[in-house]
């Protein structure tokens, strides 16, 4: 039998770190990533032939559970007439239709190929559409790795945005201004100084690159308001939210309205899909209707969309988003009463069906500085206990947790069981 560790040795060979995707690498975690063979339902199976309760979801995609029967079938339905015209195909426009439908504010959409293209182009639209360069993001949130959203916080001054990686140039990242989290004070503050130069706003109306952070009352009100005020675009990254914290995505759940709204992960059951759109009057700026160029060669891949299009359905069930949110409560507050016993300083934050899991003795974590002065170590070892216990959750303290329809009471009391094992070793 080959393990993990060895496929993990024979990856690091030609594939750099052994991972397609950074996170994948269990970094600072002390040991290496569990190679998957298949998935079922609210499980994993790894090429040692053991199972996990998965709470990766495939990083949000898989809402109904791994291998949903319904999308696979779809799916199976169109291959034998082939992967990929590069032309239009009928069952675009019945995508573009559903998500216009099931999110109002998007009155017309653009699919793309991944999440960090919707972000990329969306970005893009708002400056070409404004003729403005800069931009406003928060400290924490991840919108994809393009050049202009790879920027962190400069010291000091609230203009000048330094790259977060090398490779981007200063020059770009001037333009971008990062905020805090959930300080509407400082959002307006900025605003006050150089709000018509902002071309933008984009964020992540619930932030899950950070763990798990809904907004505080105001906040996204306060952002809708500046830019009202400043002719600045407000953006939602809903690539993470879009589906999953409630069928409109946050924007429903916050009753928020914003210009342009990025979609990924859900909205491709599973394949590689993003989307980005909204107000007809910016959206009509897009090539080849308007001058801001955008394309994609395999954007609105017919298998894609109809795996997108049969998830996209299911989650039209009546009660599903309350049933989903029930369970991230039963989840959340069992780990609570385990912690609690067991005298772990954790705390636990949800979105509809996305949570995530805090070491610390702070009460609420609002942002950045509060979600890394967590305790990593604490993480590291219930990470660790959790996976030798077969739960699988995120590799990384700063990721959220996704609940799936497909988690039965059985699957929450067997995490539970774990956790208290979990608890009782740290
Ligand atoms: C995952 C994610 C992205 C990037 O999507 P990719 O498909 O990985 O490019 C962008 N924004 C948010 C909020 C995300 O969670």
């Amino acid at each position: 039998m080959t393990t993990s560790a060895e496929l993990f040795d024979l990856a690091s060979r030609h594939i750099p770190g052994g991972v397609n995707s950074p996170v994948r690498a269990f970094k600072g975690l002390h040991r290496p990533p569990v190679f998957m063979e298949r998935a079922q339902g609210a499980y994993l199976f790894d090429v040692e032939g053991k199972r996990y309760v998965d709470y990766v979801g495939s990083w949000g995609p898989m809402i109904t559970g791994h291998a949903d029967q319904d999308v696979l079938a779809a799916v199976r339905a169109r291959l034998d007439n082939g992967l990929s015209f590069g032309t239009p195909t009928a069952v675009e426009t019945t995508m573009a239709e559903l998500i216009c439908e099931m999110i109002p504010s998007m009155e017309m959409v653009r699919m793309t190929s991944s999440g960090t293209e919707a972000t990329m182009s969306a970005i893009r639209l708002a400056r070409g559409s404004t003729g403005r360069d800069k931009i406003v993001k928060f400290e924490g949130n991840y919108h994809g790795h393009s050049d202009s959203l790879l920027v962190k916080a400069g010291s000091g001054a609230l203009t000048h945005g330094e790259p977060s990686s090398p490779g981007v140039p200063a020059a770009l990242a001037e333009h971008t201004v990062t905020l805090s989290y959930n300080d509407p004070e400082g959002v307006e503050a900025c605003f006050a100084e150089i709000g018509e130069q902002i071309a933008c706003i984009i964020v992540e109306p619930v932030a899950g690159n950070m763990n798990c952070i809904p907004p505080q009352p105001g906040f996204l009100e306060t952002l809708r308001r500046v830019c009202d005020e400043h002719g600045s675009i407000l953006i939602f990254d809903e690539v993470m939210t879009g589906f999953r914290v409630a069928l409109g995505g946050a924007q429903a759940h916050y009753g928020i309205t914003p210009d342009l709204t990025c979609l990924g992960k859900i909205v491709g059951g599973g394949m590689p899909v993003g989307a980005f759109g909204g107000k007809r009057e910016i959206m009509q700026n897009i090539s080849p209707m308007g001058p801001i160029y955008q394309a994609g060669t395999l954007s609105g891949n017919p298998l894609a969309m109809a795996a997108g299009i049969t998830l996209l359905g299911k989650l039209r069930t009546p009660g599903f988003h309350d049933a989903l949110s029930q369970r991230v409560e039963t989840l959340c507050h069992g780990l609570q009463e385990r912690a609690d016993a067991a005298r772990v300083a954790m705390m636990t934050q949800s979105a509809g069906g996305m949570f995530g899991v805090f070491f610390t003795s702070q009460r609420r974590v609002d942002n950045f500085a509060q979600a890394t002065a967590c305790d990593p170590e604490a993480f590291r070892r219930f990470f660790g206990a959790m996976l030798d216990q077969g739960v699988y959750l995120a590799p990384s303290a700063f990721e959220a947790g996704f609940m799936s329809s497909a988690h039965s009471a059985e699957d929450i009391q067997f995490t539970l069981d774990a956790a208290e094992k979990a608890f009782s070793l740290m």
